[in-house]
Parts: structure tokens; sequence; C-alpha cells
């Protein structure tokens, strides 16, 4: 009896008024009113604020105008278990549990709120960067909240230490790279073809709303199974085509000097320094194709550099190894070289996409093969079926080692300085605004200064720009006579001999830094007059009054120090201490400068 459809709530709302743009009102005898549920969302706006009017706005049209996927103020004290998972650059991501989910409805008979999505994980996306537009990023979800495949937002919050707005979202476990990585053996073309077709459904959402991913990738298609038909697709970096979320402050002539993702997805047209557009995203879609034929993420086993950058600005792309060839349809591969194209122009739109892989999913259930489309699919399958036992451990080497990435490989989104935001680094470096362009010998003296980093580490507990990125803008800093700080309350607990050392191994200038002789002899003969207690000279009584500084350092700075430390073991996500194979200054100069002048063979790859 319960559920049934009512005439009128207690309060006097019928079942013929409307609710919503272009909804009745619902009534039924559980307690739901869709109208009391408006009123009492209304009656509780003065219960809370976001503390900024133009969101407090937003989030009041939501529950006033949208039947379900309504977008909240969520107080922090709501999150539980709450995990720090990465620094995304202009946000830092967590995880969390949503103690008491979120208002549902009013419930009329009990005098309450029903909730749902309790215990619920969610994502939360605090954003540090101040130039993120929050109320532009607000009417972005109020165009997309309630379609399919693409991925919910729950509300907004703040966080009170630090005072940043957090962007709460729908969270999954699973993500399209852990699916393949697990189930690609298993993995029949249905499957594959049906996640293709859910997430080119959820681009052409966004393109019909005219917004553009940014950020497509396997690690942010979510939640993906056999049947591929709820595929979600994540929005961290989603943005308006011509009205931007983040306002760019770095741009001349139209030109971005940085931008944000992960390299093998970023189409070349956006490396070289021009705007992400639609057909950007199909480049990324491209990416995904391939991943879900091989599973391999594209250029796994390269460095993820500024020479991969120009590969791909030069027409290089993920090879697919000979061996899959003909396990996979001639149609399919052609689809995704073309979204590959160096010609955005020339990319398939996303109708021509979904409306493919929808027909092949319908067809491949109705089992009718009737055109080369389906025909090739069928051999394909046949082939993949029929490998033999010697392909098959071949290709099983090939994915063991596959999943050994390279370590300079990156696949998390990250800011990445485009070709043109390079060259006129260099421009400007070359021009003499700045001092430096370097590429020269590793020298004794190169030792030395090396050596100075173990010795900052050894005062500080800290390895030397641990919180920042280790890339070609530190480089230049570094030219640039920029060294490691010693936090100033630490200063005390050093002896001035000590740090003057240091600086001196980190000259600029290799010939003014100490020999190994010199540091050999110092620090032995500190050594054995500490063992013997003597105190006969300033090196020695400086060092004592730095132990004794050290020991009677206040619990407060103490305090401080802990802090710090703790903080500098969460390393800056571009920061990078093994050895790698890292261009010098020098040498990118020449490469871009061989670029510009038309000897590359691609004279516009900056344009
Ligand atoms: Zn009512």
């Amino acid at each position: 009896m319960s559920r049934e459809i009512e005439k009128y709530c207690p309060a006097g709302h019928s079942s013929e008024d409307i609710a919503y743009s272009n909804c009745k009102n619902f009534i039924n005898s559980d307690g739901n009113c869709s109208l009391c549920t408006k009123e009492r969302f209304i009656q509780e706006f003065k219960t809370w604020s976001s503390g900024n009017v133009n969101i407090d706005k937003v989030i009041q049209e939501f529950q006033i105008n949208y039947i379900c996927d309504k977008f909240h103020w969520i107080p922090y004290n709501d999150f539980q278990n709450i995990n720090y998972i990465a620094d995304g650059g202009h946000e830092f991501m967590y995880s969390a549990k949503l103690k008491n989910g979120i208002k549902l409805h009013w419930n009329f008979i009990r005098q309450n709120w029903g909730y749902h999505l309790i215990g619920r994980k969610v994502a939360l996306k605090e954003i540090k960067d101040s130039r993120y537009d929050i109320v532009e990023f607000l009417k972005m979800v109020k165009t997309i909240n309630d379609f399919g495949f693409i991925a919910k937002f729950y509300g907004i919050s703040k966080n009170p230490s630090t005072q940043n707005y957090i962007i709460v979202m729908e969270s999954f476990d699973y993500n399209l790279h852990y699916f393949l990585a697990k189930k690609f053996w298993n993995l029949r073309w249905k499957s594959k073809i049906n996640i293709l077709a859910s997430i080119a459904s959820g681009l052409r959402i966004l393109h019909g709303k005219d917004l553009v991913h940014c950020d497509l990738n396997s690690g942010n298609i979510l939640n993906p199974n056999e049947s591929g038909a709820i595929s979600v697709i994540g929005l961290d970096l989603c943005k308006f085509e011509n009205d931007l979320i983040l306002n760019s402050n770095n741009s001349n002539n139209n030109k971005s000097n940085k931008i944000y993702g992960s390299i093998p997805y970023i189409p070349p047209e956006v490396l070289r320094g021009n705007k992400f557009t639609w057909e950007g995203d199909i480049y990324s879609f491209g990416g995904v194709m391939y991943e879900i034929v091989t599973a391999q993420r594209p250029f796994a086993d390269q460095a993820h550099d500024t020479y991969l950058m120009i590969d791909i600005c030069n027409g290089v792309r993920p090879k697919v190894p000979d061996f899959m060839l003909n396990w996979i349809p001639e149609w399919y591969l052609n689809l995704m070289y073309r979204c590959w194209s160096d010609d955005p122009s020339e990319r398939p739109t996303t109708d021509e996409i979904v409306n493919l892989f929808w027909d092949v999913s319908e067809k491949l259930v109705l089992g009718i093969v009737n055109n080369d489309v389906m025909r090739q699919l069928k051999i394909a399958n046949e082939n993949q079926r029929h490998t033999s036992k010697s392909q098959k451990q071949e290709f099983f080497e090939l994915f063991s080692y596959s999943s050994k990435l390279h370590p300079q490989s990156c696949y998390f989104s990250r800011s990445i300085h485009t070709l043109h935001g390079l060259h006129d680094l260099l421009e400007e470096i070359k021009s003499g605004q700045s001092s430096v362009l370097r590429g020269n010998k590793f020298t004794w003296e190169g030792d030395i200064y090396s050596f100075g980093g173990v010795m900052y580490e050894i005062v500080t507990a800290q390895r030397p720009f641990a919180d920042q990125a280790h890339d070609t803008y530190l480089m230049i800093d570094i030219c640039n006579g920029v060294r490691p700080k010693v936090p100033d309350f630490m200063l005390n607990w050093i002896p001035e001999w000590y740090l003057n050392l240091m600086y001196r191994c980190w000259s600029d200038d290799p010939s003014e830094r100490p020999t190994t002789d010199e540091i050999v002899n110092l620090f032995w003969d500190v050594s054995e007059k500490l063992v013997l207690g003597i105190v006969n000279n300033d090196v020695m009584r400086q060092l004592k009054i730095a132990n004794e500084n050290q020991r009677h350092t206040s619990k407060s700075q103490k305090q401080e120090f802990f802090e710090l430390f703790s903080y500098s073991s969460k390393l800056h996500p571009q920061s990078c201490y093994f050895s790698r194979s890292i261009h010098t200054l020098h040498g990118l100069h020449d490469l871009l400068e061989e670029i510009k002048s038309g000897q590359s063979s691609d004279p516009n790859l900056l344009y």
C-alpha cells in the first residue's frame, strides 16, 4: 500500500502543482512531497553559507530547480577517514567518506530529512590555486550534472584550516587502466566496443554543452566493467571552450607557456602552445583506443620529456606491436590514427565515433555481420582465439615488460611548459636578460658542488629543493645562483664555518669551491678534537655553541621543526631524486633553435 501516489500532502500541496520547471509535484504516502522538500531547502538557506555570496546563489539554484542530482553545501565535519592522495598542481586530492550522506527528500511524516549516499566514499579536490574560478566551475557543473557517462559532483565544502574551497565528487576505486591490466585477456570485442561507446557518448555530451575535457586518459575513465555501459568520465580539468575556469595569466598572442596534463595524451597543437579544443579531446581518445587493444599506455617505455614532446609534434605516435596487428580490425586502427592526426580538422567528430561504436555494439549483440566493419571484427576475433602459444608467450613478455614503466614516464596530470613557453624562456636567457646557458663538463669541482648538497641534508634533514619541481625552471634558477635555503630557526644550531664551507661548495664559479684535501683535513681534525674534547679554535668554539643552542631549543621551535620536517617528507610531485637523463640548457636551446630555423622536419613546430 505504501508508495501509492497521494493527491495532497499535509501542507496542502497538490500533485497537480508544478514542482520543477516542467515536472508535476510528486507526493506519496511514504512522506515524500517535492514541494515540501523545496520549501524546506529554502527555509534552510539562512542556516549555512560558503562564505561567498555567488557560490551560495548557485547552490541555492541547484537545490530548488533540480529534482535529483542537486549540489550542496557540505560541512567539513561531515567527512570521515580523510586520506591525502596527491598534489595535482592546482589542487590537493583527498578521499573521504560522507558520514551523514546528503539530503535527498524532506519527509513530512517523520518531519525529518531523508538522506542518501550515507557512508559513501567520495573524492575531495581542495582548490589551492587562487586563480581558479569556482563560480565559473559551478556553472559548468550545472550544465552536465544530470547526465549519464559523466562523474557526478555532490557539492562544495571548505577546509577550515586552509580556508580553501573543496569540490566533492563521485569516487570509484576502479579506473580503465587497472581494469585493463586485470581483465585484458578475458575481454571480448563486445566489451571493448561498449566501453569506447560509453566514453565517446560522455565526450559528446560535454562537447554538446560547449565544454572541453582537456585531460581524457585511462586514469580518469572510471568504474568500467565487462558490459561497458556504465563507464563514466572524471572531469578534473574540464572547461568551457571559450571561458576558462582557470584564468591563464601567462599567455601572449593566445599562446600558452604552460599546460597541464600527461604528455602522451596531449595533442601536438597543445604541446606547441595552442588552445585545447574539442579536436584535442579526440586526440586523447585515440590514446584510450590504443590502450584498449594493446593493454599498454601510450609511450609507456619512454621518458615523458621535452624530446618526446618534439617527437609527437614531428608525427611520432605509439606503436602497435606487429604480432597484435591481426587481432585488431583495420578500420579500428585507421580510426585510431585519424584521432591522432596532426591536423585537428582531420580528426573524427564525437558524432561519427559514437554512431559507429553503438552501431557495432548493436550488431555484435544481434550477431549481424553485414558489412566490412563487422567482417573485419569477426576475423580479428578468430585470429586472437587461434593465436599460437609462442605468440601468446611473446605477448606476455611484452605485457610484463610494459608494466615496468620507464622511470621518467608520468601518467598523472602535471604542469608542463609548452615548446612555445620553453623557447621564449631560453631566448630571454640568451638575450642577456639572464646570465645562464650551460652545458659544460662535469669535473672534480662538480663533485664538490654535490658534496654541498649532502652537507645540507646532514644539518637540515631535508634534501635540497625537496619542495620544488625538478624541471627546467629549477635548472635555470640554480644557474642564476639560487641555492637550497636553511630554515632560519635552524641557523643557530649550525656553526658558521659549516655554512660557509657548504656555500663555498655551492659556488657558481668552480674554482672557488674547496678541494677534497681541504675538506678531508678539516673534518678529520674536528672529529679528533671532538673525541678528545679539545676546544682550541673558532671552529671548535662555534661547534660547542651550536651544540648547546640545539640542546636548549625551546619546545615551540622544535615543534616548528617537526612540522617542517613532516611537510618536507611530502615531496613536491615533480621532484625527482633518482638519477636520470636531463638535457642541459645548452642542448635544449640548440634543439629549439634548430626547429625555429627550419632545419627540423617541421619548421612550424613552435607555431
Ligand atoms: Zn507538500
